[in-house]
């Protein structure tokens, strides 16, 4: 899935143009994604309370 968010290069603003940088003209490239997903989170969860629920 890719962002809809750049980053300017020169300044590090984000921005939803995909040429270049509103703020100062600057290159965009796409920002690091996050390390962690809230998709991960939810399965790592869901499956936890999975085992908790089949103890006697
Ligand atoms: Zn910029």
């Amino acid at each position: 899935m890719k962002s809809l968010l750049m980053r300017c290069r020169e300044c590090r603003r984000y921005t939803l143009r995909r040429d270049k940088c509103p703020y100062c003209g600057g290159e965009l490239k796409v920002p690091h994604p996050p390390r962690y997903s809230p998709h991960d989170r939810y399965v790592v969860y869901r499956l936890k309370a999975k085992l908790v629920g089949e103890q006697p």
